[in-house]
């Protein structure tokens, strides 16, 4: 079965974000950029069923910038088997990426695409259901296990409270969650093999999707500065200062 996979390019999670003078965007000019975390526990997962022989192919798909190939190339060494970039300057809101994913599967037709629960720069958590939504196919989000056989996926999910285990038939969307699995590094090796990897690079015009913006941003700020903690003599002390000052209690 062949397994697509969307990896998102964004700034590393190391990185102190900045918010541009005009509040309108953050700065990412000089800022290291990476695979989405969850992108990475996505695409490790589909390189163990490709491993196991549950996957036949493995296809990595990123949209954005021309640059988004450097987290498809990241992809291709962590064992993927090739790479399609939806290239475009335009800015794409999870609607227009759930759109542009659900135009490649009519073409790819893989029985199953894995993809993180969420982008740490938009945190939307929208475009998996999205996704779904528009393809009418199952939906297993917040996956912290994946089992597979040839027409149903039991995924375990992560639900406030607990564990819950639901069986979808195929095909399917997936989102990963933290507890998925452990992504590796890619070797030296498999970085000089992923280069030879073909990256097929396309346009929302090619795809016919109209990719224009549906949420206007308005605003965008720094979080407020933390207040330095105090230390406090008694339980009795803290329990009289979140009762009496703070009023949480
Ligand atoms: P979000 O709904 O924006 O939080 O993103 C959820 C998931 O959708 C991400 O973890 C990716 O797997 C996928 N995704 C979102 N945007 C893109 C993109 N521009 N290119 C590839 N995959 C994406």
């Amino acid at each position: 079965m062949k397994v697509l996979v969307a990896v998102k390019w964004v700034i590393d999670f190391n990185v102190k974000v900045r918010v541009k003078s005009d509040s309108m965007g953050v700065e990412t000019a000089n800022v290291k950029m990476s695979m989405n975390p969850f992108d990475e526990i996505a695409v490790e997962e589909a390189v163990r069923l490709s491993e196991a022989g549950a996957a036949t192919e493995v296809v990595a798909v990123s949209m954005g910038l021309p640059q988004c190939q450097e987290t498809i190339r990241t992809a291709l060494a962590m064992g993927a088997d090739r790479g399609i970039a939806v290239v475009t300057e335009a800015e794409l809101q999870p609607l227009a990426v759930a759109k542009l994913l659900a135009t490649i599967v009519g073409r790819e037709e893989p029985a199953l695409v894995i993809m993180g629960k969420q982008a740490i720069d938009d945190d939307s958590n929208q475009t998996g259901q999205m996704l779904a939504a528009l393809l009418g196919w199952s939906q297993g989000t917040f996956a912290s296990a994946l089992s597979l056989d040839d027409h149903a996926a039991e995924v375990t999910r992560e639900i406030d409270g607990g564990l819950e285990t639901v069986e979808l038939s195929l095909p399917a969307v997936v989102t990963a969650d933290l507890r998925l699995n452990t992504p590796r590094y890619a070797s030296l090796p498999n970085i000089m093999k992923a280069k030879k990897k073909p990256i097929e690079v396309l346009t929302p015009e090619e795809l016919g999707v109209d990719v224009t913006p549906r949420l206007q941003t308005l605003k965008i700020e720094e979080p407020p500065p933390r207040a330095a903690g105090v230390k406090l003599d008694s339980v009795a002390e803290l329990v009289d200062r979140l009762r009496n000052e703070a009023k949480v209690i």
